[in-house]
């Protein structure tokens, strides 16, 4: 049976858990991306309306991203402008804006560059919002005050459990962080179900958050009895895994990712412990090949890392 692991996984309550929540953010990720692009496309006209300087082209070849960092100096006079602007409208004046996202000399005519200056980092090379993961949304809601009608507690809150989760060492929550999360996101879609893909998406996410997927499982034990029950209940099965099974893939390749290159935090036990999975799921271990060859690698490195800093804690 192709999905016989899979259907294994699947009984660990835990991490069906993990599964369910981390595809919630997909779906939250397709509701919101309409509406956000709608509202910074607006936002960008309405910048543009108010500030004569910004409707000039940038004037220096040099105003790329990436060495400008912190570094208001390096721009020219009308990016110096849209910095400040960008700055103005942060819900949050205070923090550490990651200009390296964005292309100065592209916020003339791009709203999306704009956008970037309000999310997370590693967003260079992301053009669009359809790009953008649930994450990058929501930190967009929460920094710019286009969205200031929105609670920013619900949007944090939202942030949070999403961070606890990609950053879940065990791949796995208990059925309590799951209610917490369920009414967390309620709470927070409820504010744009003005929004059609909003509203849709928090339809979807709340029926995802309730289905059973055990169902799909048992009748797995029921394969010899199938055609007696007519090929028709495998056939349902093998649609319902299939499904599943790719959204495990996408949402351990996410995770990965995201515990590789967040450089603000150490992620050596995440890793460790996803390579471990993987290489003890047969049919994981086979699709994910190329990523464990390189965690053995990094994990050799990670190693000696490891014992400097050892060494280091010695000195002190
Ligand atoms: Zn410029």
């Amino acid at each position: 049976m192709v999905f016989e692991e899979l259907a294994v996984r699947l009984n660990d309550k835990g991490y069906k858990n993990w599964l369910k929540a981390g595809h919630c953010l997909r779906i939250l990720k397709e509701g919101l991306h309409v509406f956000t692009n709608t509202e910074m496309r607006a936002f960008h006209g309405d910048l543009l309306g108010q500030h004569a300087i910004l409707r000039r082209p940038c004037q220096s070849s040099s105003c790329t991203a990436g060495s400008t960092r912190n570094k208001p100096s390096s721009v020219c006079a009308v990016c110096s402008e849209w910095r400040t602007v960008i700055l103005r409208h942060h819900r949050q004046p205070n923090i550490t804006v990651n200009w390296d996202n964005c292309r100065p000399s592209s916020w003339l005519h791009d709203h999306w560059e704009v956008a970037k200056a309000y999310m997370p980092r590693g967003q260079f090379r992301v053009a669009g919002a359809d790009q953008c993961d649930a994450s990058a949304l929501l930190n967009l809601i929460n920094h710019c005050d286009r969205f200031s009608s929105v609670d920013p507690k619900l949007v944090r809150e939202v942030i949070r459990c999403r961070n606890e989760l990609m950053h879940s060492c065990e791949l796995r929550v208990e059925d309590e962080w799951m209610r917490h999360y369920q009414a967390s996101l309620k709470m927070l879609l409820q504010r744009f179900n003005h929004v059609a893909e909003v509203a849709s998406a928090a339809k979807r996410i709340q029926e995802m958050l309730v289905a059973d997927w055990s169902v799909c499982v048992s009748r797995l034990d029921r394969v010899d009895a199938a055609h007696v029950d007519g090929l028709q209940t495998t056939d349902q099965w093998e649609t319902g895994a299939d499904l599943i099974s790719q959204w495990e893939v996408e949402l351990l390749q996410e995770t990965l990712q995201e515990l590789l290159h967040d450089t603000e935090a150490q992620h050596t036990e995440g890793l460790v412990r996803l390579k471990d999975f993987l290489q003890a799921n047969r049919d994981l271990g086979e699709q994910f090949s190329a990523e464990i060859q390189a965690l053995h690698s990094l994990g050799a490195r990670g190693q000696g890392h490891q014992r400097t800093e050892e060494d280091e804690d010695q000195t002190i």
